[in-house]
């Protein structure tokens, strides 16, 4: 180094579309709200998936729970939406239920009622056991759930596929656009009468083209999500195929050894991470690398 150059700060780029989605915001205020005006409130399920937040919920008078049996307060459902047997359950107990699915997954469901009323077979991509998929089925045998392409190779699947007169492909709010593209072309494949509802929402697709912009030009990309989160997983897998992507759930799980000799760092955050939690990790990534916030490219 030259006499008086000084060292380049590493750059710390926010993905621009990172963190609380639309559906996670509301579902959280409906439940703050509730418990303040009441003293206490019941979350039905996992608000969201991020232990800090039900945490602090916790502190607020919010206690999660699983069934209605023994139900004593107002209940919020969960933002990924419940069956209706899980709802008239919850009517039984006679307490104030607090609708909290996104409005967004309301919409999925009443599109997807109206396919199958009008006699399409229906196809979900998703997976098949995560709370909204399982209330989106909502226990009707008649749904198709499948996870990727390969699945609709199987013999009893593609045989439905050939006989139907209509087929609607469907999908999870959080899958990858790629993933739903694929399958689509499969089943186009084997039936020309096939609609394709694209229904990822927006802010998925916010998050997942935020990280692809981020990924090409930096060395790393740090993904901030619970590894329980749908959301969280495949904008970690979004990230990973332009460049190195490690996954945190907080800034306690950084290691100084991924940032060795690199200068550029991205990071963005899942759907259920709150700002506090992302901007935990900026400032331990600033610390821990003298880096700084790169102004170009962050929200
Ligand atoms: S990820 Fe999308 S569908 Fe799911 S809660 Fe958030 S905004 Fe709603």
């Amino acid at each position: 180094m030259h006499a008086g150059a000084e060292r380049k700060k590493v750059q710390i780029y926010l993905s621009e579309a990172a963190g609380f989605c639309q559906g996670v915001r509301r579902a959280i205020k409906l439940v703050r709200e509730t418990a303040s005006a009441e003293g206490r409130a019941l979350a039905y399920g996992e608000l969201i998936h991020n232990r800090r937040v039900m945490r602090e919920l916790e502190a607020l008078g919010v206690r999660v729970i699983e069934d209605a049996v023994g139900a004593d307060a107002s209940i919020v459902t969960r933002a990924h939406g419940i069956t209706s047997i899980e709802r008239r359950a919850l009517e039984a107990s006679g307490q104030r239920i607090i609708d909290g699915t996104c409005l967004l997954v309301t919409r999925i469901k009443e599109s997807i009622d109206a396919a199958l009323k009008s006699g399409a077979l229906t196809i979900i991509l998703g997976h098949a056991d995560h709370p909204e998929v399982v209330g989106l089925v909502d226990g009707r045998s008649e749904i198709i759930v499948v996870g990727g392409p390969s699945e609709i190779k199987a013999p009893h699947i593609v045989a439905a596929v050939k006989s139907a007169g209509r087929v609607a492909l469907f999908s999870q709010s959080t899958q990858r656009l790629d993933l739903f593209e694929a399958v689509g072309r499969e089943l186009a494949a084997l039936n020309s009468k096939l609609e394709l509802h694209d229904t990822i929402c927006t802010p998925t697709k916010a998050r997942q083209a935020g990280a692809v912009e981020l990924a090409r030009k930096v060395e790393i990309m740090i993904v901030v999500g619970d590894m329980h989160s749908s959301n969280s997983r495949r904008l970690a897998e979004t990230a990973a195929e332009k460049v190195r992507t490690e996954m945190v759930s907080d800034a306690s799980g950084l290691r100084a050894e991924w940032f060795s000799g690199l200068t550029r760092i991205g990071v963005t955050a899942g759907a259920s991470v709150p700002d506090v939690a992302i901007q935990e990790v900026l400032d331990t990534l600033c610390s821990m690398l003298d880096g700084e916030i790169a102004q170009n490219g962050t929200r």
